[in-house]
């Protein structure tokens, strides 16, 4: 198995591991609620989602109200 022909420095080492850190995720604000959202996620507090309801009480009557008007 191959291995590195030399040591790598301890500075060399830090320099590589000064794009190792973890940033925090970033949160927006439920239109519905205003619970913290991660972006692009539907709100766990109350289930919207770009201002419907896709989880939880509702969300099957506004999937048949689409598919009734889909079907006119
Ligand atoms: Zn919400």
């Amino acid at each position: 198995m191959p291995v590195p022909y030399r040591r790598k420095s301890a500075s060399r080492a830090r320099m590589r591991r000064s794009h190792d850190a973890l940033k925090a995720v970033g949160s927006t604000i439920c239109s519905n609620c205003g619970e913290p959202v991660l972006p692009h996620h539907v709100c766990r507090a109350c289930g919207f989602y770009k201002g419907e309801q896709v989880i939880g009480a509702g969300a099957d009557a506004n999937v048949e109200e689409e598919a009734e008007a889909a079907a006119e």
